[in-house]
């Protein structure tokens, strides 16, 4: 029989399939460290037409695919666990268009999201969603996580900014989904239901997302806040009161501690927590708003409001907050990042939850996140070797009581990173079994072979 790799290699070209040990290292993990899944073959694909050849052969072959983009993916969904080939898109970085007029954009899913950024804002005009992984996450990834950040708290996450895409399915067949006009209800609401499948039920090779006019002035500010107890108080208040920042973030200080040495942003050493919050508008209004927004914080008790200059200064502030995760994780043997969303009047309840459970199982914690939007992302760190098997035990221990916690507040599991196979045990604590069995048909009928990304979302 011939050879199914053999086969892909002579149709796209020996170059582009990649089967040695060393060439597949970087294709078998990705930022979640949940492990090390040497593929068989991993297939760097230029086109869509390359993906159908690629999702036809494979399923002729019966062989597993995992797409994947960029690998920053924080829940294993690019992680080929049942072996067989992963699909990259990494290649297919076009910016196919960008149209002031009809305020879209089009673009390859292998398009980096600060790019795409970059190229609406040269434009005058602006894509909102932004990961703080946007310097190097893409666009196919983002739409297949459903991504947020800190911008959605006022302009909403991917699946509110994409319009349209062109997916292949198993077996090769493709479909165009969606609209590029700004408004549309024909038919079923499939790109929606894309969005956010997390690479299980087809493969992007295309994206129409909508861009608006850039907004003109920005105002950036930290109220330096003495715990995060205050400071879930003062995002609440600020909402309350009828702002809606564009960003209403929250650090606690363990995770003000580990990002303080490598911050271009001076955070003040008796910040308990920190609330950094961003409002854009009229230029002429900003700095009337950004005084008021503040004094909302110093009524909650904030010690000092400082607010950033200039875009340089802003541009420092953000650096440093998205230095928070990747310095928790040079500081710590161990780290895992979780997700969780509690309605906001929780916020405060569900940060002392999680120090208490820290403090119970023995392990650091550290919290920080969209907090307008009540997620939060509750680090479990620890310097004991995790392979252990009692410290093993109290890190799931802990995780179930995140969980716990969460969902007994009205929250959920996940609130941008997606499920992937970090969180597919825990799928049945929220949802029952008949809903987790209707997404499980839904993804049968694109994928009745159940080959494209199998392992992820589901247990079992
Ligand atoms: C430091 C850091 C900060 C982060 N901050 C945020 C944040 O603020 N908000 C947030 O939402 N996420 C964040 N993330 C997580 C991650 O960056 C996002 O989930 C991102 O959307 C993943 O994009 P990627 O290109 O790396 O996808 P990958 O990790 O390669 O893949 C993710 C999923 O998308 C699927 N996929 C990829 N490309 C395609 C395609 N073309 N067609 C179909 N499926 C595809 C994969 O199968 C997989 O299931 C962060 C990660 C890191 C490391």
């Amino acid at each position: 029989m011939v050879d199914p790799y053999e086969l892909l290699s002579r149709e796209l070209g020996a170059g582009r399939v990649l089967r040695s040990v060393e060439a597949l290292e970087p294709y078998a993990q990705d930022e979640s460290r949940l492990g090390v899944f040497p593929p068989d073959a991993a297939v760097l694909c230029e086109s869509r037409a390359e993906i159908e050849i690629v999702l036809r052969l494979a399923a002729e072959h019966r062989i597993p695919v995992t797409p994947r983009g960029a690998g920053s993916g924080m829940t294993g969904g690019a992680l080929p666990v049942r072996g067989g080939l992963v699909l990259s898109t990494e290649r297919m970085k076009r910016i196919v268009e960008v149209s002031v007029d009809d305020r879209i954009a089009v673009v390859e899913p292998g398009v980096i999201n600060a790019d795409l950024q970059a190229a609406a804002e040269a434009e005058g005009m602006f894509y909102a969603p932004d990961p703080a992984s946007l310097a190097f996450c893409s666009m196919g990834g983002n739409v297949a996580e459903n991504a947020g950040g800190p911008r959605a708290f006022k302009y909403g996450v991917t699946r509110d900014w994409t319009l349209g895409m062109t997916v292949t399915l198993m077996g090769g067949e493709t479909m165009k989904l969606g609209r590029r006009t700004p408004k549309g209800v024909t038919g079923y609401d499939l790109t929606a239901l894309f969005v956010g499948s997390e690479g299980t039920f087809g493969v992007t090779s295309e994206i129409t997302v909508k861009l608006i006019g850039r907004p003109e002035g920005v105002g950036t500010f930290i109220a330096v806040m003495p715990d995060a107890v205050a400071a879930g108080r003062a995002v609440s208040a600020i909402i309350r009161k009828g702002y809606r920042p564009r960003a209403l973030e929250l650090l606690d200080r363990a995770a003000i501690d580990h990002v303080r040495a490598k911050a271009s942003f001076a955070f003040p050493a008796q910040a308990g927590a920190i609330v950094l919050v961003e409002l854009d508008g009229e230029p002429d209004a900003m700095e009337a708003a950004v005084l008021r927004c503040g004094s909302v914080c110093e009524d909650e008790g904030a010690r000092e409001v400082i607010v950033a200059r200039d875009d340089a200064d802003r541009e420092r502030l953000w650096k440093t907050r998205r230095l928070v995760s990747p310095s928790l994780r040079e500081a710590h043997a161990y780290k895992i990042s979780e997700d969780i969303v509690v309605p906001p009047g929780s916020i405060a309840e569900m940060l002392r939850r999680a120090d208490e459970i820290g403090a119970r199982q023995r392990l650091l914690m550290a919290t920080f996140g969209h907090a307008g939007d009540g997620n939060l992302h509750v680090n479990v760190l620890t310097d004991e070797n995790h392979r252990d098997p009692e410290v093993a035990a109290r890190i799931k221990a802990a995780l179930g009581e995140i969980f716990r916690a969460a969902l007994d507040l009205g929250g959920t599991l996940s609130g941008e990173h997606g499920i992937g196979i970090a969180k597919a045990r825990y799928m049945a604590w929220e949802q029952s079994a008949e809903v987790i069995d209707w997404q499980k048909r839904l993804k049968r009928l694109w994928d009745p072979q159940e080959l494209l990304n199998p392992g992820k979302i589901f247990a079992g």
